[in-house]
């Protein structure tokens, strides 16, 4: 990705990528788009998280997360500004949109790699990592069925890993186990060893999370 590729994702409406890397069409073969970066950020300070975790407080209904990550960018592309320029006016989107006619190649460069940033920042938080899938089964290493979770509630103890960081589901083989209750993994040849319902087709052993 150049310079101008990512300004482009984070300022325009772009091309929607599906996980495999090829374009998104719709059944008219036309590409489909999805908005700008900074406005799908935008668009999640009203938005609470799918998972429901991304608004920090209860009854408030603005996505805190996405408010302070919008004020960091906000500075951060502030302070570039001032040193490229000795200026830092305009809006967010439109000091980004300046860096497209950075003429000096050192320069295009560093800010290469701060909008890159950038993007991955607000992608991470639009579509943060996939959560443990919980297994319905008692830990073979210490025999706990269940452990307590930050909020004091009962979940299993049992959790598989079954996303890669970047969302892509591994093959089952490549799943990882552990055990909350008393800190035992398994990946692996082990894992099929140790802990049945994996790698077997018995998929009802496995509950999605959340
Ligand atoms: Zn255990």
């Amino acid at each position: 990705m150049s310079l101008n590729d990512n300004i482009h994702q984070l300022i325009n409406p772009h091309p929607l990528t599906r996980p495999d890397g090829t374009m998104a069409r719709d059944i008219r073969g036309q590409l489909i788009y999805q908005p700008a970066l900074l406005d799908q950020l935008a668009t999640a300070i009203h938005t609470k998280g799918r998972d429901g975790a991304a608004t920090s407080e209860p009854g408030v209904p603005i996505n805190t997360r996405a408010i302070d990550l919008w004020r960091e960018l906000d500075t951060d592309a502030r302070n570039e500004e001032h040193e490229r320029t000795g200026s830092m006016t305009g809006t967010l989107g439109s000091i980004i949109e300046r860096w497209t006619r950075e003429p000096r190649e050192n320069h295009q460069d560093h800010l290469e790699h701060v909008t890159l940033d950038m993007a991955d920042r607000i992608k991470n938080l639009l579509e943060p990592a996939p959560r443990r899938r919980k297994l319905r089964q008692p830990c073979p290493s210490c025999g706990e069925h269940w452990t307590l979770n930050g909020e004091g509630d009962r979940e299993p103890c049992l959790t598989a890993g079954t996303h890669d960081p970047d969302g892509l589901l591994r093959h089952p083989h490549d799943y990882d186990v552990t055990c909350a209750a008393c800190g035992a993994q398994w990946s692996g040849e082990a894992l099929s060893d140790v802990v049945h319902g994996i790698s077997a087709p018995q998929r009802d052993a496995m509950d999605m999370a959340g």
